[in-house]
């Protein structure tokens, strides 16, 4: 446990999923609230989100993204997955209720897609691992998907942003979020920012931001 707690506080992504996992809640476990991941990626985030939260949300504006994030959903034994790509049109994306639904589009249009309670979401900034460091994450793009998120959030719920700043696209986003949280109704949400002080280089930052009513 000991050698947990140190690893915790060394790893971004520790400590994010540490804070993560505190707010899972039966809701989410039972599908009646969702979980999100606004920035799919490879698939490790959506993978742990749908190995605890019934309904799971996945977000990607790369194809290569929503098929490296099917691909690890399935190496999980994740197997009710449904795609819908914005080109195909919306559609009902809560009909059939699968465990996952991957979501080919932006994470902007996420307010076209989600009309229940969101229990917790995640969004994970920058660009695809080993994929085009051009297409990363942008601050406009972000903060109507941080604006949307934050409104359909339920009470006791949980948004989670890491922050990769290092790259120039990356210094605009973080400042955008930060100015975003910092002007958030403090009777309704509830904002912490965590930063590595003594790291070199920029080391990622996660915003949290809870719902207090
Ligand atoms: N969470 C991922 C994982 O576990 O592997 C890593 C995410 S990666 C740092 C950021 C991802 O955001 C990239 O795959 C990129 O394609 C995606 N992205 C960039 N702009 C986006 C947008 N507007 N909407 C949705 N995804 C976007």
């Amino acid at each position: 446990r000991e050698q947990t707690m140190k690893n915790l506080l060394q790893s971004t992504t520790q400590l994010a999923q540490a804070i993560w996992e505190h707010y899972v809640t039966p809701q989410l476990a039972s599908g009646a609230y969702v979980a999100v991941d606004a920035t799919c990626g490879r698939g490790n985030d959506t993978v742990w989100l749908a190995e605890r939260c019934a309904r799971v949300y996945a977000f990607d504006i790369q194809p290569e993204a929503i098929a490296a994030t099917r691909k690890a959903l399935q190496a999980a034994g994740v197997c009710s997955i449904r795609e819908i790509s914005h080109a195909a049109g919306v559609g009902d994306a809560s009909a059939a209720a699968p465990a996952v639904t991957l979501i080919e589009d932006s994470h902007a249009n996420l307010g076209t897609y989600i009309r229940e309670p969101i229990g917790l979401i995640v969004l994970n900034l920058g660009y695809l691992p080993g994929g085009d460091k051009d297409r990363t994450t942008t601050a406009a793009s972000i903060l109507t998907a941080l604006q949307a998120a934050a409104d359909r959030l339920a009470v006791g719920s949980l948004l989670s942003v890491t922050m990769y700043w290092g790259h120039e696209a990356g210094k605009a986003e973080r400042e955008a979020v930060l100015s975003w949280a910092a002007k958030l109704d403090r009777g309704i949400y509830h904002c912490v920012h965590t930063d590595m002080l003594n790291q070199p280089n920029c080391p990622p930052e996660i915003l949290f931001v809870t719902r207090k009513r």
